[in-house]
This record gives C-alpha cells, structure tokens and sequence, in this order.
C-alpha cells in the first residue's frame, strides 16, 4: 500500500499538522515537532499531545504513516565540542518529543564536517550522536535522510550511509530516508528507467531497503550531479514525471510515508491525487 502526503504545517501546535494533511486528501504527512529554526522551544504540552493523537486517530494516521523532521540547526556530526553537545542535546530533545506523541521514526540530516574534519571522522561522530540518542530514547527510529551534498554536508554517497549504520549499536533503531532530489543532484541519475533501477540496486546491495523508512517526494530545480538542494515541483523540475510514475509502482516503496516537500503547497492536494492516479 502506499501512503502518500506533504510536510504540512504545524502551526498553533502539533495537533493541527493531522488535520491539515486530511484537508489535502493525504495519507501520510510530515511535521516538525517543535520551530525547525531555533534552538528551544516550549514542552509539548499534555493538551497538544492528546489532542495530537486524537485528530491522528480520527483520520486514520497510525506512527508508521508520520514522519517528523528535526531542526535544521542540529549537526550530529559537528567538528567541535560545543556545537557537537547542543546538537546532541537538541536531537535527544526532539526524539522524546517524537516520544510523547507515540510515534516511531524522526528524519533528520547526518550532518557536515564543516571543513574542519576527514569525511571519516565526522561519519564516526554521527554514529556517536544517534548512539548517545538511542541509549536515553525508546521506540523511535532514527531516520537518517540523504543529502545533495551541499557544502560540506555528508551523507550524499549510500556509502557514507552504510558507514553511519555500521557504527550505530542497535541496529532496529536506524533508518534511512532518500529524496528523490537530492538523489539525483547528489549524482545518481534516477531519472532513466536504467539509472533507477540501477540506483535502487545499488541502494538494496550497500544499504538494503530493510532501513527504508520514508521518503521525500521532490523533483529538482537542479540538473544531476550539481550538488545542491532545491526541490521543485513534481514533473517541472529536471527530474521529470516518470520517475513519480514509476516508484509508485513498485512495492518496494509500500508502506512507509512518500512526503511531498515541493514548493507550491497551494497544489500539494492535486500533486497528492495525481500520485495516486499512478499506483
Ligand atoms: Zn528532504
Ligand atoms: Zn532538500
């Protein structure tokens, strides 16, 4: 089966972020649990978070069908000490949240060596970080997501990935997300029917689809292999619409969140129904 939404908004609390995924026909939605721009936010309160699971209830969006995202300011992998403990706080932060609202998986970017460490060593640091994590949490995934790999953000090659994985203790709480864009800026081109099936073999050998835990429904503003991130909207963009048509008929794409994360949110409703229209 698959469960399709947007990243819908979340704002006057938690609560709303169901209700505005039903009202655009979704079946699957993402949300941030707290402002993905500063550093601390209120408690959940008790209220929010029964009403949170009664709107989710009442629309039918179990855990598996959620996909929170964490703040942009976290680096999980960050070259100094104090910058690599806020992070770490601020993310354990965000995984009792997702917690408390009883759901099962967060997506967040691995993080960026900022130039100042090997690719290697600040791999090693994410791993680090998710294990700190995993060890005061329970419950939640840890949903790393691919990169375009701007700056010097990892995690735009599976490799990098694998490594991550490799190093995190308990391997029932990690998990990956891929978005179609920064897949394909970050240099795997998706776009062909060759360059799929190709990427999502590669994919299934070096990862295994067994980590898949959502993923980003995009298209791209940039051409392959440039680097950077900017999504489009579904068949604008220079990933095209074929590619849409063909993940929503392949199972192994069932049963996880596809989350829109494209421009125009006026349209999400109808880009929302037109990936339907392929499965
Ligand atoms: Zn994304
Ligand atoms: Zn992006």
């Amino acid at each position: 089966m698959k469960y399709i939404g947007a990243h819908v908004s979340a704002s006057g609390g938690v609560e709303n972020a169901p209700v505005n995924a039903h009202s655009i026909g979704a079946t699957a939605f993402a949300l941030f649990t707290k402002n993905q721009r500063q550093w601390s936010s209120a408690p959940l309160t008790k209220e929010s978070i029964v009403k949170f699971k009664k709107n989710c209830e009442q629309h039918g969006y179990a855990p598996f069908q959620i996909l929170p995202h964490d703040s942009y300011l976290i680096n999980l992998g960050h070259p100094e000490k104090e910058g690599l403990d806020k992070s770490r706080e601020a993310f354990l932060d965000e995984m009792l949240r997702c917690e408390q609202l009883g759901l099962d998986r967060l997506n967040f970017h691995p993080g960026s060596s900022l130039k100042k460490i090997s690719d290697e060593e600040c791999l090693k640091r994410i791993a680090e970080s998710i294990n700190f994590v995993l060890d005061k949490t329970k419950g939640v995934i840890a949903v790393i997501e691919n990169t375009a790999g701007q700056g010097s953000n990892l995690g735009y090659k599976f490799e990098h990935i694998k490594m991550i994985i490799d190093n995190v203790e308990d391997k029932s709480r990690v998990g990956v997300c891929l978005d179609t864009c920064h897949t394909f800026t970050a240099g795997y081109d998706i776009k062909t029917e060759k360059g799929f099936l190709e990427t999502f073999s590669k994919f299934d050998s070096i990862i295994g689809f067994k980590y898949l835990k959502g993923m980003h429904i995009n298209d791209s503003k940039k051409e392959l292999a440039t680097r950077v991130d900017r999504h489009d909207s579904l068949g604008k963009g220079f990933l095209g619409i074929d590619i849409f048509k063909r993940i929503m008929i392949d199972s192994r794409f069932d049963d996880i969140p596809l989350i829109l994360e494209t421009p125009d949110e006026t349209i999400w409703a109808d880009e929302i129904k037109l990936l339907k229209s392929y499965v």
